[in-house]
C-alpha cells in the first residue's frame, strides 16, 4: 500500500547493497523496495497477513481428518505413480503411524529431496484417502531428526512472486531487532492494558504459541490496539498542529462596506435568500473579516442553494480588493457555474475568467495572464485553476465545490498551491483598499494565505468529522428554497421498461423535460458510451418526432457545452446522459428522471443524480429501473431512495450500508489514509487519542512532536489535505 502512512526515516545505515546502485541490488531486495520496504521501520510495520502454527508436532497416529497439522517422520518410500494422473507419492512414518504425502505437481529436485530415509517435516490438512490418511501438497522440508521447533507462530507476510517468504521473514526479524521503537511518550498515557510499541510489534510478528490467532487476524488483540492507537494519536496530533499553524498564518481581513458588491448582488438576484442561506452567509462573512485563513465547509443538500452563497462570498472578497477562485470537479459543472456567475456578476462590472483542461493554447495563455495581472477577479474552472502555470496576483478566497469529489492528492495540491505565491514569485501583498489600518494582520510581511471555503452535498459522518476534518468549521444549509415539491421516487424492475417509456412520452407531451441516465459500467468508459448510444437510438425510435440529446464523457467539451445549452434552453426535451450530469447540473425545467440499472450506482450518487430534478416549481419524479438479482446492499440503497429525499438521512443510510472506511476510502478519495486503524471499529481508541492529543501538546510538546515525526513525517501533509 504505497500511499499508506509510513513512519519517518530514522537515521540508519542504508540496507545491504544500497550503495551499489539500485540496479545491482539482489532481486529480493529490489522486490522489497517495490513494496515500500526500505527502512527497518518499514519492515517492522509490515505485518503478517496470517500465521501458521509450526510450534508443535502431531504424532501421525493421532491426526484428525479435516484439520491442519504438522508432522515429522522418515520417508519409507517415494515413487512416481502414473496410474491416472502422474504424481509423486511419499510414504512418511513416525513411531505412531504412517501417512501419504501426495504431490500432483512436483520438480525432480523435490523427488530427490524426499528420497527414502530422509527425515521430513510436513504441514497440511489431513484427508482420508482411498489408501489411508494423506496430505495433498503439504508444505514440507527435510530436517535433522532433532531440529528444534520454532518458539512462536510463523508469520505469513504480504509479498510478491520475486520475494520468497523465508527471505522476507528473516529480513523482518532482523529489522525488528534494529528498528528504533523505544517509547517516545511518557509512561501511563496509552489506554490501559496495551503493551508498549516494541512489545506489540514483537507479538504481532512472532506470536507466542497459544496466542488467540483470531484476535490477531481480526485486529482486536491488544498488540493491534496499541498500533492503531499510536496511529490515531499521530493523526490527531498532526491535525492540531496543522490547525495551530493555520491560525498563526495571516489572511486578508475582508471588511464589508455599505452598498458594496455583495449588497448589490443581493438586490439583483431574482429571489430572496432563505433564512438558512442568510445564516451561513453571515458565518462566512464573519470568517472573512478575520485576519486568519477561513477553513470552512458549507454542507447543504442537493438543491439547497450553495452556489449563490459562494457567489456572495466571492463578492465580499472581490469587493475588498481580492481575487477569488471557484473550483468544480467537472467541466460541465464549472461551465454551468461560469454561466450563472457571469449572469449575476458581469452586470455589476466584474470580470469572470474561465479555466478548464480543455482550454489550451492562446485562449488559456490569455486567461492565465488575466489571472496573473489581477484583471480577472473571479476565476471559475476545474482543477486547471491550480495548475503550475496559474499564479494569482492576489488570491484572497478559494472556493471548492463538491469538495468530496476531489481526491486527496488534488486537495493536497490545492493546499500547496493556495497558501500564497511560491518562493521566487512576487509576494502576495494586500491591495490598498483591502488593508485595515487599525488592524494590521499578524505576521505582516509574510505572504497572506487565502481563505478556503469548501462545499459539499455529502455531510461528513461523525467519526470522520472527528478525524480528518477535526479542524474544519462547518456551516449547514438545512432548508431548501421555497416552492420545491418533493420528488416522487418509484422503483421498477427492468421488465417494466415499456411502461416507463410510455410515461416519458406522456411527460414530454405535457411539455416537461426529461433526463434518461444510462447505466454505469465500472471502469469502462467505452461500454458507458456504447450503452448511452444504444439507449439514445432506442428512445429516438420509440419517440418519433422528439429530438433526443446525447451527453457523455467522450464528447469534446465544446459539444458537451452545446448539448447542455440546448437542454437548458428547452430546445431538447429529452436528454440521454451518462453520469457526466451527476453533480451540480441545474436545469429547473427538467422534472422527470429515469435512471437505468440503478442498482449499479452508489447511494450518494443516486441522490446527486435525482437532485437534477425537483429544482423548479413543477412536481418532479424519479424512476429507478433495476435488473435482478439485487444484492442486499443494492436493495437497501434503492429502498433508501424510495423512502427519503433528505440528503442527510441518505448519508446516514449510506454510512450504515458501507461503513466509514469505504465511505471515505480509497475508491472515493483516491487514497487510504489510515493504515492500521479502522474508523468503523476503533471508535473507542479514536476517542482516547482525541482527548489525549491536546493534553500531550500542552504538557509534553517534544514527545508529541517526536511521535508525529515517527509516524507521519512523509504523510502529515496528506492527513491535513
Ligand atoms: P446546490 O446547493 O445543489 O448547489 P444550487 O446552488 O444549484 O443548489 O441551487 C439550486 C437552484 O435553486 C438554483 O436554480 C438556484 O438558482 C435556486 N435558488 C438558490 N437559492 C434560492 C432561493 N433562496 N430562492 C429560490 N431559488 C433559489
Ligand atoms: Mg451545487
Amino acid at each position: 500500500m504505497p500511499h499508506a502512512l509510513a513512519p519517518a526515516a530514522p537515521t540508519q545505515p542504508p540496507p545491504p547493497g544500497a550503495r551499489r546502485g539500485a540496479d545491482k541490488l539482489p532481486a529480493p531486495v529490489r522486490a522489497m523496495h517495490r513494496l515500500g520496504l526500505v527502512r527497518d521501520i518499514d519492515l517492522a510495520l509490515h505485518l503478517p497477513l496470517r500465521y501458521v502454527d509450526e510450534t508443535c508436532l502431531v504424532p501421525i497416529g493421532r491426526l484428525r481428518e479435516g484439520e491442519p497439522a504438522q508432522v515429522q517422520g522418515v520417508v519409507r518410500d517415494c515413487r512416481v505413480e502414473t496410474r491416472g494422473r502422474r504424481q509423486l507419492v511419499v510414504h512418511l512414518a513416525d513411531a505412531s503411524g504412517e501417512l501419504v504425502l501426495r504431490l500432483l505437481h512436483f520438480y525432480p529436485s523435490q523427488q530427490k529431496a524426499l528420497a527414502a530415509g530422509q527425515c521430513v517435516r510436513a504441514r497440511g490438512e489431513v484427508r482420508g484417502g482411498f489408501f489411508g490418511r494423506e496430505m495433498v501438497h503439504p508444505e514440507f522440508r527435510v530436517v535433522a531428526p532433532d531440529a528444534p521447533l520454532p518458539p512462536s507462530l510463523t508469520p505469513v507476510y504480504p509479498g510478491s512472486a520475486q520475494l520468497p517468504q523465508a527471505y522476507l521473514r528473516k529480513a523482518v526479524a532482523s529489522a525488528l531487532a534494529r528498528a528504533p521503537l523505544d517509547e517516545l511518550l511518557p509512561a501511563g498515557l496509552a489506554p490501559a492494558g496495551l503493551p508498549p510499541l516494541r512489545q506489540a510489534l514483537q507479538a504481532l510478528h512472532h506470536p507466542a504459541p497459544g496466542t488467540p490467532v483470531a484476535m490477531l487476524e481480526d485486529r482486536s488483540h491488544p498488540a493491534w490496539q496499541r498500533l492503531k492507537w499510536e496511529e490515531l494519536l499521530a493523526q490527531q496530533l498532526s491535525q492540531r498542529l496543522a490547525q495551530a499553524a493555520r491560525a498563526r498564518r495571516a489572511a486578508p481581513a475582508m471588511a464589508r462596506r455599505p452598498a458594496d458588491l455583495a449588497s448589490r448582488l443581493l438586490e439583483v438576484l431574482p429571489f430572496a435568500l432563505t433564512a438558512a442561506q442568510q445564516r451561513v452567509v453571515a458565518e462566512i462573512e464573519a470568517d472573512l473579516r478575520r485576519p486568519q485563513p477561513m477553513h470552512r465547509l458549507l454542507q447543504g443538500d442537493v438543491g439547497s442553494g450553495k452556489t449563490v452563497v459562494a457567489a456572495l462570498a466571492a463578492t465580499v472578497a472581490i469587493g475588498a480588493g481580492w481575487q477569488c477562485a471557484l473550483m468544480a470537479p467537472t467541466e460541465i459543472l464549472a461551465e454551468q457555474h461560469f454561466r450563472k456567475l457571469v449572469g449575476w456578476l458581469e452586470p455589476l462590472g466584474l470580470t469572470v475568467a474561465w479555466l478548464t483542461g480543455s482550454r489550451r493554447g492562446k485562449a488559456r495563455q490569455a486567461m492565465v495572464e488575466q489571472v496573473a495581472s489581477g484583471a480577472a477577479m473571479l476565476v471559475v474552472g476545474t482543477q486547471a485553476v491550480i495548475q503550475q502555470d496559474v499564479s494569482f496576483a492576489r488570491l484572497g478566497l478559494a472556493i471548492v465545490d463538491e469538495q468530496h469529489r476531489f481526491g486527496v492528492a488534488q486537495r493536497l495540491a490545492l493546499r500547496q498551491r493556495l497558501p500564497g505565491p511560491a518562493p521566487g514569485r512576487p509576494g502576495l501583498q494586500p491591495p490598498a483598499q483591502g488593508k485595515s489600518p487599525a488592524d494590521p494582520p499578524p505576521g505582516a510581511g509574510a505572504p497572506l494565505a487565502p481563505h478556503l471555503l469548501m462545499m459539499s452535498a455529502t455531510p461528513i459522518p461523525r467519526t470522520l468529522a472527528m478525524t480528518y476534518y477535526a479542524d474544519l468549521a462547518v456551516s449547514t444549509l438545512d432548508e431548501l428554497p421555497p416552492g420545491r415539491t418533493p420528488i416522487a421516487t418509484r422503483v421498477f424492475a427492468d421488465g417494466k421498461r415499456a411502461q416507463v417509456v410510455a410515461r416519458v412520452r406522456q411527460a414530454l407531451q405535457q411539455g416537461r423535460q426529461v433526463y434518461w441516465v444510462c447505466p454505469l459500467v465500472q471502469d469502462s468508459e467505452h461500454l458507458d458510451l456504447q450503452n448511452a448510444t444504444a439507449t439514445h437510438a432506442e428512445l429516438s425510435a420509440a419517440l418519433p418526432g422528439t429530438p433526443v440529446g446525447l451527453l457523455h464523457g467522450r464528447l469534446p467539451a465544446a459539444e458537451k457545452a452545446a448539448v447542455m445549452a440546448q437542454f437548458t434552453a428547452g430546445a431538447l426535451p429529452l436528454l440521454v446522459a451518462t453520469t457526466v450530469i451527476e453533480v451540480g447540473v441545474d436545469v429547473p425545467a427538467a422534472s422527470l428522471m429515469v435512471i437505468e440499472h440503478a442498482e449499479r450506482f452508489g447511494l450518494a450518487q443516486l441522490h446527486q443524480l435525482r437532485g437534477r430534478v425537483g429544482r423548479g416549481a413543477a412536481a418532479s419524479a424519479c424512476v429507478l429501473l433495476y435488473s435482478t438479482p439485487l444484492s442486499p446492499a443494492a436493495k437497501a440503497r434503492l429502498q433508501a431512495m424510495a423512502e427519503t429525499g433528505d440528503g442527510f438521512e441518505i448519508a446516514r443510510r449510506d454510512l450504515a450500508i458501507r461503513g466509514p472506511g469505504e465511505f471515505m476510502g480509497a475508491r472515493q478519495s483516491g487514497d487510504a489514509l489510515l493504515r492500521f486503524a479502522d474508523l468503523a471499529q476503533d471508535d473507542a481508541l479514536l476517542q482516547h487519542a482525541r482527548e489525549l492529543a491536546p493534553r500531550l501538546l500542552r504538557e509534553h510538546p517534544q514527545a508529541a512532536a517526536a511521535h508525529v515525526q515517527r509516524w507521519l513525517a512523509t504523510r502529515a501533509e496528506f492527513l491535513q489535505a
